[in-house]
């Protein structure tokens, strides 16, 4: 493993960042109902010299702490757990039933809020202004959205922004850092078909949904595999299908979703206008209504060049040999939206226990967790990255 070197204003409050990690595990809540975090985080900055606003975008904190003349740069952590009931049995196991941080956003919240209080307590470390962006509902509803919408980049102007995901795809000791997109564009889609039923043994007559329903889940397979340049990436699911009523009955109905994934923004134009074009022609061909109701999720999440040499040099002071490609996904993220609007650099941070293989405790599973020693590693990121873009003499 490479030689790890925490930054020493983290390595003093590893404890107190453990701990809270630990307190958030303990507490999860769902997306827009972060209340007790909320109150928490609060609790935490409560006395030092910062200026507080909440709740923004709901549940969401923002804290900004000045230190002298200088740009402003903002830190983001997610709030948000999940609806799974945790499995195992740790001491700070989940006490709210059916609430999991299975994602590792504990972990992020501990991260940025460990970053405060050691760039509160060393002033003389920087010099500027800092924006902690504690934002809710990560998991599904575009909390960062919100947040944007409600000015949190304004006042003072963020000039970069940075965010980090523990990631149980990456060993411990590792850090992934790339420019471009490192998240995908993850929209969601419904597709409503509408036949004419009849008699199972009397087709002639009918519009048979299900037969339409199937030659679209096919169809919508050419996108990837026909239209899509095949040195870029992208991803068509129908993952349900509903539809039809008894094995003798033709069915005049069925509902399809999906989601559809792309890394860049006219990929994602590409698929969304193909999959428009594969509903009008499969309607026409069999005399079928086919409705379908595209909704655009996540953009990609990419990350500026420039921002992000300052973040590959911060994992090189960090883990040394240990900074690298990130373990990327088709995964969407809404610090994408952030991002669309400051360049910056979203990083991941390796957390599989050595005892684990790589992977083998996926995020979003009943058995989530990850190596505490990654919290420091990943305070350590931000501190380096502050350090280098505001430096004392600056
Ligand atoms: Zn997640
Ligand atoms: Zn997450």
């Amino acid at each position: 493993m490479p030689k790890l070197n925490i930054h020493p204003a983290i390595a003093k409050l590893e404890k107190r960042i453990i701990a809270l990690r630990r307190h958030f595990h303990q507490h999860p809540e769902l997306s827009f109902q972060e209340t007790e975090t909320a109150q928490s985080i609060l609790a935490e900055l409560k006395g030092l010299n910062l200026e507080v606003r909440h709740p923004v975008a709901r549940t969401g904190i923002v804290a900004v702490l000045r230190n002298g003349n200088g740009p402003c740069i903002a830190l983001r952590a997610d709030m948000d757990a999940l609806p799974i009931q945790e499995t195992g049995d740790r001491p700070y196991k989940s006490v709210n039933d059916g609430v999991m941080h299975a994602c590792g956003h504990d972990g992020h919240l501990a991260i940025l809020l460990g970053t405060l209080l050691a760039l509160e307590n060393s002033r003389d470390l920087w010099r500027g202004t800092l924006k902690f962006i504690f934002q809710p509902a990560e998991e599904g509803p575009a909390g960062a959205r919100y947040m944007v919408e409600e000015g949190v980049l304004k006042e003072p102007k963020v000039r970069a922004i940075f965010g980090l995901h523990l990631w149980n795809y990456q060993d411990f000791g590792t850090i992934g850092v790339k420019a471009g997109a490192v998240m995908a564009a993850a929209d969601r889609f419904t597709i409503t078909v509408r036949g004419k039923g009849g008699h199972g043994a009397m087709p002639q007559g009918t519009v048979d949904a299900v037969i339409v329903a199937a030659q679209l889940v096919m169809s919508l397979q050419s996108i990837v595999s026909r239209n899509l340049n095949p040195l870029e990436s992208g991803v068509v699911t129908v993952g349900q299908i509903h539809g039809g009523d008894n094995f003798n009955i033709i069915a005049d109905e069925v509902t399809l979703t999906g989601t559809a994934r792309a890394y860049r923004e006219e990929d994602r134009q590409l698929i969304k206008s193909r999959i428009k074009a594969i509903c009008d022609g499969t309607a026409a061909s069999h005399g079928a209504a086919i409705e379908l109701d595209y909704q655009d999720g996540y953009p990609p999440t990419i990350n500026d060049p420039a921002m992000t040499e300052v973040a590959v040099q911060a994992a090189r002071q960090v883990v040394g040999d240990g900074a690298g490609d990130p373990f990327r996904s088709m995964g969407g993220e809404d610090m994408a939206y952030f991002l669309q609007e400051v360049p910056g650099c979203f990083f991941f941070i390796g957390s599989a226990k050595p005892e684990h293989p790589e992977g083998a405790v996926p995020h979003h599973s009943s058995h989530f967790d990850f190596d505490e020693r990654a919290l420091t590693v990943g305070a350590s990121m931000f501190v380096e990255i502050i350090q280098a873009l505001l430096p004392p003499s600056g």
